[in-house]
């Protein structure tokens, strides 16, 4: 193999190492996407469960005494329970690899910690 020709091959390696390196970078924004709307769709699924399974409780509790405000149950949740529930649903998000500070919320925490957050779960 001629001195030009190895050159020439060279040169066509790296302009394919080129190709697949802006393809790599494609794909690991498309996997970075797909991992948010997951995250999206489970806080959203879950959300969905809860209030289905308050509803079917209030149904349920409706049937049993059709006079009792279904409202009681809600009004007797103390708000420091529901304030704690917020935050510990937010620090399982951070630990789980997203931003919950609001310069970034939902997205996926690429580059380890984010003072943002950690400022936030500091409150
Ligand atoms: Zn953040």
């Amino acid at each position: 193999m001629d001195k030009i020709n190895i050159f020439a091959r060279i040169h066509e390696m790296e302009t394919q190492m080129g190709q697949l390196h802006s393809e790599l970078g494609e794909l690991k924004l498309a996997v970075k996407e797909l991992l948010e709307e997951n995250q999206h769709l489970s806080i959203e699924n879950e959300q969905l469960r809860k209030m289905l399974k308050r509803d079917t409780a209030a149904e349920e509790q409706a049937e049993k005494a059709p006079k009792a405000s279904t409202k009681v149950q809600e009004e007797q949740r103390p708000a420091e329970e529901v304030v704690s529930e917020g935050y510990d649903n937010l620090a399982r998000l951070y630990h789980e690899g997203f931003h919950i500070c609001n310069v970034y919320y939902g997205h996926l925490r690429t580059e380890g910690d984010c003072l943002f957050c950690l400022s936030f779960l500091n409150k």
